[in-house]
């Protein structure tokens, strides 16, 4: 009786691990055992917004019937973690080259994360300090605006670390980047807007910059990421995106794929 007891445990133990280790949903303090990183800030009903001091308001509205809930969501394309596309800034090519037309490949693949904890912009001379090899096609840049929180407080903040138009320059001329990330609303300083995403998004280059991403707890190193925007026909689309550690490689010969 005994025996078949400890038995029955045994197996009740293996049955519960088994389903714990194949939940379909995962709650906040299950996170920090999974090995996949999600680095996408979360929708609300209220966020900050690009130049907004009291961010973006009544996105999801939820309609409850009788029987089911029903959402409605409400936003620019540009709210939380999204991916940018020419259209964005070159009107001549608006509903030409849209979130439609990205090569998914480019977004899925290996990438590097380059911390710059001090600085207040990515100039060229950042950049060239960073040394970031022919090859690399995926970077993203983990700056002060992690540090400092800036998307854990609702008004929009306007020094933020982004790039500057030398430093856009310098990244298009000097590497082989095609998908770059950044930690907060936009790849470009606020007062360099047009022309930081004129450089990055010319056809002829095709870099993709994906901005907002969530970076907190993220260490510098080499990452396999997926990242995949909405199919949508628009300028931009939020995206769901996720990685998993691939160690730090100081040779950076398994990111240049
Ligand atoms: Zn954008």
């Amino acid at each position: 009786m005994m025996k078949q007891v400890i038995a029955f445990s045994w197996w009740a133990i293996i049955l519960f691990a088994a389903v714990v280790a194949d939940a379909t949903y995962v709650f906040p303090e299950d996170l920090k055992d999974d090995c996949i990183i999600d680095i996408t800030h979360t929708y609300k009903n209220v966020m900050p917004s690009f130049d907004s001091p009291a961010g973006a308001k009544d996105i999801i509205n939820e309609r409850i019937g009788d029987i089911t809930v029903t959402s409605t969501i409400t936003m620019g394309a540009h709210l939380g973690t999204h991916v940018d596309t020419p259209s964005h800034i070159f009107k001549d090519l608006r509903g030409k080259v849209t979130v439609d037309n990205i090569k998914l490949s480019t977004l899925i693949g290996p990438v590097l994360v380059v911390q710059i904890p001090n600085e207040p912009s990515i100039t060229e001379a950042v950049l060239r300090s960073l040394n970031i090899p022919r090859g690399v096609k995926r970077v993203i840049f983990k700056t002060r605006n992690t540090e400092r929180k800036l998307m854990d407080q609702l008004a929009f903040e306007a020094d933020y670390t982004a790039f500057t138009a030398d430093g856009a320059k310098y990244l298009v001329d000097n590497t082989d980047i095609k998908f770059v990330g950044i930690d907060y609303m936009s790849i470009a300083k606020k007062e360099e807007i047009c022309p930081v995403h004129q450089i990055l998004l010319d056809q002829n280059r095709g870099i993709i910059p994906v901005e907002n991403l969530k970076l907190d707890g993220v260490e510098p190193g080499s990452y396999t990421i997926n990242c995949l925007p909405l199919r949508i026909l628009a300028e931009a689309a939020p995206v769901r995106y996720d990685w998993q550690a691939q160690g730090i490689d100081s040779t950076f010969a398994s990111i240049c794929v």
